[in-house]
């Protein structure tokens, strides 16, 4: 199997995740005690949140690219971003390290596609909703994106950083989500995205009205099939 490495920590709520589910799916395929080849490298997630709130995108970039290299200095042959929002730094990252990147949104999409659909709602961090780096990525696919309203946006937002990434699960904000996936659905959207690696701690596919695409999930699932293809 090849040695991946996964920059995580952002937050370690999501990570633990990661690290459970690619193990869980290398093992369902390969049996008895295999488990996937991994490095993680683990940020403080203090920091990187007031950074993105303040705005310091460079000095995000600085920060993954050095997590990166190190990476690759220890060894590995592929790189992960255990986070939706910190692909704004995807590319500098790449080519920074010459490594190949397994992008989130990739596995997302095809997935989206192949279940036969295309018009999606994103609920993310506001940077992944509002800004072009996702998104983007996303219309290269052949999706369009829908997004929720302002004050949605920012609810959404903020039960990411002060609840999820806290490890606080609240039926109240399950419900505030169920609401907000309701009226885009009555937009059009046909799926929603989960694209923030926390909200699969609160949404669960049986209190929605759409059909789910857990970035988590897919992304764990790309990282152990590409570890396990040779
Ligand atoms: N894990 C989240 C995401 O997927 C948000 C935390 C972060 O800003 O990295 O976007």
């Amino acid at each position: 199997m090849r040695r991946i490495g996964i920059i995580g920590g952002m937050s370690w709520e999501s990570t633990q995740l990661y690290y459970r589910l690619v193990n869980e799916r290398v093992r369902a395929a390969k049996g008895g005690l295999s488990s996937a080849p991994l490095l993680i490298h683990s940020v403080d997630f203090a920091p990187v949140a007031a950074m993105q709130a303040a705005g310091d995108w460079d000095g995000l970039t600085s920060m993954m690219v050095e997590a990166g290299c190190d990476l690759k200095a220890a060894g590995v042959q592929a790189l992960a971003i255990a986070t939706n929002t910190m692909h704004k730094m995807a590319d500098a990252v790449t080519v920074a390290t010459g490594l190949p990147l397994i992008h989130i949104a990739d596995p997302t999409a095809q997935a989206i596609r192949a279940a036969g659909l295309s018009r999606v709602a994103l609920l993310a961090t506001r940077f992944t909703m509002e800004q072009d780096f996702y998104r983007d990525r996303l219309a290269a696919a052949g999706l369009s994106v829908l997004i929720p309203e302002a004050a949605e946006r920012a609810e959404i937002h903020r039960i990411i950083y002060e609840e999820l990434c806290r490890g606080l699960v609240r039926d109240d904000s399950r419900v505030l989500y169920a609401g907000i996936i309701r009226g885009l659905r009555d937009k059009g959207a046909q799926a929603v995205i989960l694209g923030c690696t926390e909200i699969t701690m609160l949404v669960r596919p049986q209190d929605m009205d759409l059909p789910l695409f857990d970035t988590t999930g897919l992304h764990a699932a790309a990282i152990a099939d590409w570890a396990m293809a040779a």
